[in-house]
């Protein structure tokens, strides 16, 4: 198993760090000489090592986007080939070959009519394009008066301004308010938490009902992930994407799925929507575009959605000088080579099934109340009570996840996430070339480390 003893060498990065550089999400005043920074150095296939050495399995794909594996030294020698070539073009009026070849590729893997590629930098760029094109589209229609957004409340969506208004977790909206108008949360499909007598079409009534409400002829768009991410890997309920579209058609509304995460196989196919079986009007994704060896996103359009700006002299009035840039490109074609080649979809399908059993043996512990998700793409909801699903309060939330389980998971080898913006919840999605080894290992690390959270912590 990996362990990861800290020996302290002193490589002067710490203190840098603490010094100069401002890490995200991060609290800084938290990192003191008793505090080290956890500095990742090098990686490989499905491990990365700190910069004392110590090895630890990426259960976490990195943020969700190594979905290939570290190490893949081809990705590099694409990189060095295109910076021989072409080291950048920009999409500002001009195009070059492989942002050309990449949105045909992506295009003819994507379902249905989405056949036009937009690309961005990342996912919170290409989630707020979609919603700028989404209004955009509707005015172009004579239709201006469609500008609100419907999310799910605590769903993530990026942290731009516009993503922002799309994201429904309070914590990361209060601080920046006011927000861009038009953003309209509904519930999410936190199956878990519902009463028993709740129907399966609930969640999606209501955002029917949201929609009616607010009045039809001022809503854009609605947007949702396949499998939500924050709160903890929501499923949705069987048919619930098809009345979703159907709310949608009723009401001259575009469906954005957010698939930032789902796409690029963590549910075991190309794009999450082929799992649940909809076909959305805009897809957004980033991430594992390139298997994280490069900053790239995209929004990918119906011809629909695309077609007002495709003729005379109409243009989408929007961009971003890198987008497309043509080493991302060039890194994203050898990451679908890859994706091909060693079919890393029917992988994630063949072996879900063993990851998630793994997990599901943790039930016989006190304090894991659900496992759920989708692929390679899982969640544990940690709770006080079994039976009565009772879960924890903000201070002991606090010393669960932070004063415990992230520093001992890290120090015992498994790097995931331990996520209180929903319910408490430990979050698991490893690189999608993970095996019954690494499966072995994160069992046997979440068992040790939920049995002493449960008795140093909980009880
Ligand atoms: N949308 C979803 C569903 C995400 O999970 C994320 C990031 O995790 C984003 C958008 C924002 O992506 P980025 O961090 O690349 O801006």
């Amino acid at each position: 198993m990996a362990t990861a003893a800290s020996q302290s060498v002193d490589t002067g990065l710490q203190q840098l760090a603490r010094r100069h550089l401002w890490m995200h999400f991060s609290r800084m005043g938290g990192y003191d000489a008793d505090h080290e920074i956890p500095i990742i150095s090098r990686a490989e296939g499905c491990y990365v090592y700190d910069e004392h050495g110590n090895r630890y399995l990426d259960g976490l794909s990195g943020l969700f986007c190594v979905n290939a594996g570290h190490g893949r030294t081809e990705y590099g020698e694409a990189a060095a080939r295109q910076i021989e070539e072409l080291d950048f073009y920009t999409l500002w009026s001009y195009a070059h070959p492989r942002a050309i070849e990449l949105a045909a590729r992506i295009a003819s893997l994507a379902p249905g009519d989405l056949n036009r590629v937009f690309f961005t930098n990342g996912g919170g760029e290409a989630v707020e394009s979609a919603l700028k094109l989404a209004r955009n589209y509707h005015r172009m229609l004579g239709k201006g008066q469609k500008h609100k957004l419907i999310a799910r409340e605590v769903a993530y969506h990026g942290t731009t301004m516009g993503a922002l208004s799309a994201t429904g977790i309070t914590d990361l909206r209060t601080q920046f308010e006011p927000m861009t108008p038009g953003g309209c949360h509904v519930p999410n499909t936190n199956v878990y938490r519902w009463p028993e007598d709740r129907e399966e079409t609930w969640a999606a009534d209501a955002i029917e009902e949201r929609i009616v409400f607010e009045g039809p002829e001022s809503v854009a768009a609605v947007i949702l992930e396949p499998v939500q991410n924050a709160g903890g890997c929501f499923v949705p309920p069987d048919g619930y994407f098809q009345q979703v579209r159907e709310i949608c058609d009723r009401h001259d509304v575009l469906m954005i799925s957010d698939e930032v995460i789902c796409a690029w196989g963590r549910l075991g196919h190309y794009f999450g929507c082929e799992r649940f079986g909809y076909q959305p009007d805009i897809i957004t994704i980033a991430k594992a575009l390139t298997s994280a060896y490069a900053p790239m996103g995209a929004l990918i359009a119906s011809d629909t959605v695309a077609a007002p700006f495709m003729e005379g002299d109409a243009s989408f009035a929007h961009g971003f000088t890198f987008a497309g840039h043509p080493v991302a490109a060039a890194i994203a074609m050898a990451n679908l080579d890859v994706f091909e080649k060693e079919d890393l979809c029917g992988h994630v399908l063949a072996k879900e099934a063993e990851f998630r059993g793994m997990l599901e043996t943790l039930h016989d512990l006190p304090i894991v109340g659900d496992v759920r998700g989708a692929g390679f793409f899982q969640a544990i909801e940690m709770v006080k009570d079994k039976e009565t699903k009772e879960t924890f309060n903000e201070e002991e939330s606090e010393r669960l996840l932070r004063g415990f389980l992230s520093a001992e998971l890290y120090k015992r080898g498994l790097i995931c996430r331990a996520d209180d913006r929903g319910d408490p919840v430990i979050q698991l999605a490893p690189p999608l070339i993970s095996d019954t080894e690494q499966f072995e290992e994160i069992h046997d690390v979440l068992r040790a480390v939920l049995t002493e959270a449960w008795d140093q912590v909980v009880s």
